[in-house]
Order: structure tokens, then sequence, then C-alpha cells
């Protein structure tokens, strides 16, 4: 474990600092290779080159007719010119035509170029001849062609290892010639929550239980960032049950992410006190709001870093703090674990619409609503407001330095996914 890490009982870390400390101790997951038709959502561990030019040969952009363009320069509504019709090429039609002067040949869009022809009248502009053919148009040079290589060249890089596999990228992929890609695979994550008031949504609820939403919100939240997500049933405050719970889970998990149990000194957050027992989790505060008490580190049996040795992020278990504490840190961590170069949440700045607080030397992460430049800070800031939480669409950063910020200021906006 790196040395930010062990400094838990140091100063708060800046959010960089703990961000910093995380990615330090991930490794990337193996690349694996999959068929292209597996391959959707996961993320490059090569470049991809094209076997081929592409197009790699000549051919028809439009159904027409293959010519010279010197024979049809004079072409004109009133006087077309009239040539023979000597073939037709039809896409993947692969024999040699050769075209004659002042002849034509009937092309379809996506066939090969006959060898002579360097134009191709468009359908529209003759009169659809089979034998002759009537052309009112003069065609340029190269009109309608597609040419060998105008996409790329032989050899081309054209997909970079780091980039995630989406629909236009699997189509380069097959465009280039590849059957299978190298990926890595997507991080299998189990989301935990933990607490003795948590009760399973759906049941009935009596007074002082609530309904358990971070398990949910979090394995949905790593799904959205490239991660194959479950959770597991809620873990009760019980000291000598939380380790085994996660135990069981580390056959099936390249990540474990728990909620709860990690406030600042109550007797009841159990999963601190089973963590910190083992020695590899370290427990700190980082300078935000929300999302202040973090813990971070390994789980499993293995040397340091080997394998069999499972990251885990015990976030805190307000749901408003575990969400801002999964953008913040997990995801970057899915990231590396990914080798992903696409999961930066997007950053704008706009124009606050009302005034914004935050405590002093904390950097605060304020639920709000972006529309265009504008930003709205939303009425309830509380950490528990799960219902403001499904009103933002963004996060509205005050910095460390700031304790209040008036309408008009401009300000750094995170864009939610
Ligand atoms: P803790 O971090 O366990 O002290 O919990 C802090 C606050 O978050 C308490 O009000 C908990 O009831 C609430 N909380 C903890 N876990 C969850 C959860 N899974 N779903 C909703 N609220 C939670
Ligand atoms: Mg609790």
């Amino acid at each position: 474990m790196t040395s930010d890490l062990a400094a838990a009982d140091g100063p708060p870390s800046t959010v960089e600092a703990y961000q910093a400390a995380i990615l330090s101790a991930i490794t990337p997951l193996a690349p694996v290779s999959l068929e292209l038709g597996d391959a959707e959502g996961c993320v490059l561990a090569e470049d991809v080159t094209a076997a081929v030019a592409l197009p790699s040969f000549d051919n028809s952009s439009m159904d027409g007719y293959a010519v010279r363009a010197a024979d049809v320069a004079r072409a004109a509504e009133g006087s077309p010119a009239t040539l023979r019709v000597t073939g037709e090429i039809a896409a993947g039609d692969i024999g040699a035509y050769r075209l004659a002067p002042g002849t034509a040949i009937k092309i379809m869009t996506g066939a090969r170029l006959p060898a002579g022809a360097d134009a191709v009248v468009p359908v529209e502009w003759t009169n659809g001849g089979n034998a002759d053919v009537a052309i009112y148009r003069p065609a340029e040079h190269g009109n309608a062609v597609r040419y060998v290589g105008g996409d790329a060249a032989k050899g081309e890089t054209l997909l970079t290892a780091g980039t995630r596999m989406r629909p236009m990228q699997i189509a380069v992929a097959a465009s280039a010639g590849r059957r299978a890609v190298s990926v890595r695979p997507r991080p299998r994550v189990v989301a935990l929550s933990t607490g003795d008031e948590l009760t399973e949504p759906g049941t009935p609820l009596v007074p002082g239980r609530i309904w358990d939403s971070n398990s949910y919100m979090i394995a949905a939240a790593a799904r959205e960032a490239g991660a194959v997500a479950h959770r597991r049933s809620v873990v009760p405050d019980d000291p000598e049950g939380v380790l085994p719970a996660l135990e069981e889970q580390l056959a099936h998990a390249d990540l474990l992410i728990t909620t709860g149990g990690v406030s600042m000194g109550g007797e009841h957050d159990v999963v601190k006190a089973a963590l910190r027992k083992l020695g590899t989790v370290t427990f700190r505060k980082v300078a935000m709001q929300p999302g202040m008490p973090q813990g971070f580190g390994v789980i499993g049996e293995g040397g340091a870093g080997g394998k069999g040795q499972v990251p885990i992020f015990t976030l805190p278990g307000n749901p408003v703090s575990a969400y801002v504490s999964f953008q913040m840190f997990v995801r970057p961590a899915l990231a590396a674990l990914q080798g992903a170069n696409d999961l930066a949440l997007p950053a704008v700045r706009a124009t606050l619409a009302g005034p914004a607080r935050s405590p002093s030397g904390r950097r605060s992460y304020l639920r709000g609503v972006l529309d265009g430049g504008t930003v709205t800070p939303l009425s309830g800031q509380g950490s528990h407001q799960i219902a403001y939480l499904g009103r933002a669409n963004a996060l509205i950063i005050v910095p460390e330095s700031q304790t209040h910020l008036p309408a008009g200021e401009t300000v750094d906006v995170l864009i939610l996914p």
C-alpha cells in the first residue's frame, strides 16, 4: 500500500492525492481474446490496424454508368451524349472488366470500377438505357468514384489500445479484417450494503428501518462504468458477519464495494472494525463533501498485490455520499482495471443560477441541474436526500478555498452519466 493510504491518521487527503493513491494500487485485468460478437463494451488491449487499404479497390458510390469523363464532357440536356452499354457490373462481381473508349458499362454501388473508366454517371443523369444510354450531364474525372485507400491506408492504425468497443469500433475492427480482438474483460463488481436498519425494497417497512438503495445504485453505477455488477443481499451490523460476507464474494469479484459502517467512530462501524484488523485496508478522511470518510485496500489471500487479492472500496452509507464517492474514486479505478481512457466525467464551465455554500477546507460536490450554460444548485443538499439526487444531472464543484459562491459566478461542473 502506498504511503498516501497508510497515513490514515494524518490530515485529510485531497481528492487528487486519494485518487492517485488508489490508482497506484490497481493493476489492469489481463487481456483476453474475444470474437467481435462478444467484444461490445470491452476495452481494447491492442491497436487494430487495417489488413488492407479501405476501400481495397476503386469502386462506384452510386448506381449508374462507368464512363471516361472525356466521353461525356459535352453532354447537355438538349444534346445528350449517347454511349453503347457493353455490360453490367454488380457489387461483389470479381470479373476483370475493361471499358473501351466511347462506351459505357452499367455499374452498381460498391461494384469495382472497370479498367479504363475514370468516372461514374449516376443513373439519375441518364435515360437509364440498357443497350445504349443517353447522358444529359457531364461527369468530372473521379465523379462518384471511391478510390482505394480513401478511408484508410493498408497498415494504418484504426483503433488504439484503451478504446472501448462500441458499435462503431466493432464495425471498424470487422472492416479491418479482424474476427477477434484482444480486450480487457468487464470487471466483475459486487456491491454490498451494510446496516441493521436496511430492509429489502418491496418488503414491508417498520418504523426505524429504511429500504436499501445503495447496493442497487452502486451496482448500476458500476455497470454504467463498464463492469458486470451485482448486489449481494444486505449485510447486518454484525462484526463477526462482515468479513465472511465479503470473503464469500472474493471468488466472483475483481472489485468489491461496501456502503455504510465506516463513519467516524461509532460503535456500529462494523465494516471499519472488521477490515481494520486485516491491515490491508486503510480508512481516512478526504477533504470533500459529501463523502469525507473513505476506505480502500485489498482483501483476499496471496502475497501483496498477488493473485487472489481484490481491491475493496468502503463507501460511506449516506446514499448521496456513496454516489459521489463512487464517481470520484471507484469510477477511475474501474477505468484502470479496464485500461480504459473514456471514463472521466465530462467537465464544463457554467454560470451559477443561485448561491452555493461549502464548508471551509473541503471541496463540495453540490447536486445541480445543468441547462445549457447555466447550473442551478438543488435546494436539498443533505447527504441523505436521495430524492434530490434523483433530480440532479450534474455536480457543481465549490473549491476548498471557498465557503460561498454568489449567483452569477462561473463554476466547474461535472456532468453525471
Ligand atoms: P453509516 O455510514 O452506516 O453510518 O450510515 C450513514 C447513513 O446512511 C445512515 O442514515 C444510514 O441509515 C444510511 N444508509 C446506510 N446504508 C444505506 C443504504 N444501503 N441505503 C440507504 N441508506 C443507507
Ligand atoms: Mg450503518
